[in-house]
């Protein structure tokens, strides 16, 4: 055991990144590369975000507000008045909120094959995280889910899934919450690429957390803004287990202005949908029906990192979906991004 080190960071792990752009270029001597591997927007924030976080950065030298309103005043008039909290990205409210409601020895639930955050966060708070695999055509079913949540404090649900894709029927949700005792933190990173709408269930059910993020429609990623919708008799208790000026000056300010700009993101949604379609129809390889801006793609009988090597060597990079639990070793997921990227890609894919 190394000096000083806890248990869960003893061995070497934690959160896998896709190989860099940059290295993949220099590996296979490309000028440039698709960046397919994290379902960012492949369109820059909108002008009026970048302004605002232009502006905000002369004032870099002073602390943030501590309860800063206009963020919150731009969340309400986009969704309506609900609680909310904010982090940095939305990884920062899952840690948020773990710190709240999970002690050492609690059991956290996560629906799997997912995002492997909510499982890093939760062993990083001692918990005992428990798995509940999906079915084979990676729907969630109410019943499992439930069983595993007995005696368990919070659970993780990603719908729209990553990285499978597909999304989970509100209806479904709704059975689940009338199942289970214990807190249910929605995932919904790309609810804005889908039709579905769960806000509703936050007047329905006081255990009910759902996490949002910038970093997808909204082309913030790499300003890590994130929100949750929650319980109005939770929100004090999450605000004094917070990070204080857990959300920076710049965040703020893009954040505010980039919920303003709806135009903006609807065209994001609408080039996605279009792509999206075209992907299901055009891959010649078994595909999830996906509610993101992402697909699974099964390359068996290759592995994913065999798939990832042989498209990056065309310079596409792809997301290998080894490193995903409970998931067979033969995936890859795939963003759309640009014109460009995902023509290129539909040119590796069939080549493979
Ligand atoms: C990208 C992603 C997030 C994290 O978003 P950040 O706000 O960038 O931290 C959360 N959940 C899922 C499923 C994601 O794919």
């Amino acid at each position: 055991m190394p000096r000083f080190v806890r248990r869960q960071y003893a061995a070497a792990g934690g959160y896998v990144f896709a190989k860099s752009a940059e290295e993949i270029a220099r590996e296979n001597g490309l000028d440039r590369v698709a960046r397919l591997a994290s379902n960012e927007n492949p369109f820059p924030p909108s002008d009026a975000a970048v302004a605002a976080g232009l502006a905000a950065l002369k004032e870099g030298n002073r602390y943030p507000a501590g309860h800063p309103d206009a963020v919150f005043r731009a969340l309400k008039a986009v969704h309506g008045d609900h609680a909310f909290i904010i982090g940095n990205g939305m990884d920062g409210v899952i840690e948020t909120v773990m710190r709240t409601v999970v002690d050492p020895g609690d059991r956290v639930v996560v629906s799997t094959p997912t995002f492997s955050f909510y499982g890093l966060a939760a062993a990083a708070q001692g918990a005992e995280v428990v798995n509940v695999p999906r079915e084979p055509d990676f729907s969630a079913d109410a019943g499992r889910f439930i069983e595993a949540c007995r005696g368990a404090k919070l659970a993780f649900l990603c719908t729209p899934n990553n990285p499978t894709g597909n999304a989970v029927p509100v209806e479904t949700v709704r059975e689940i919450l009338d199942g289970i005792d214990c807190l249910l933190f929605l995932d919904n990173a790309y609810i804005e690429f889908s039709d579905i709408d769960y806000r509703p269930l936050m007047k329905e059910y006081d255990n009910l957390i759902e996490g949002r993020t910038m970093s997808k429609a909204y082309s913030l990623a790499g300003l890590r803004f994130g929100y949750a919708f929650v319980p109005d008799r939770l929100l004090p208790h999450l605000d004094s287990a917070s990070t204080p000026f857990a959300v920076n000056t710049v965040a703020l300010a893009a954040a505010g202005a980039a919920l303003a700009d709806q135009a903006h993101i609807r065209e994001a949604v609408a080039h996605v949908r279009g792509w999206r379609d075209r992907f299901m129809a055009e891959i010649p390889l078994p595909v999830t029906p996906s509610d993101a801006n992402f697909i699974l793609v099964d390359v068996a009988p290759l592995t994913g990192d065999e798939a990832m090597e042989r498209l990056a060597a065309r310079g596409v990079i792809v997301r290998s979906c080894r490193s995903f639990p409970g998931l067979e070793d033969h995936y890859i997921r795939v963003s759309i991004g640009a014109d460009w990227e995902n023509e290129l890609f539909l040119r590796g894919i069939a080549g493979l």
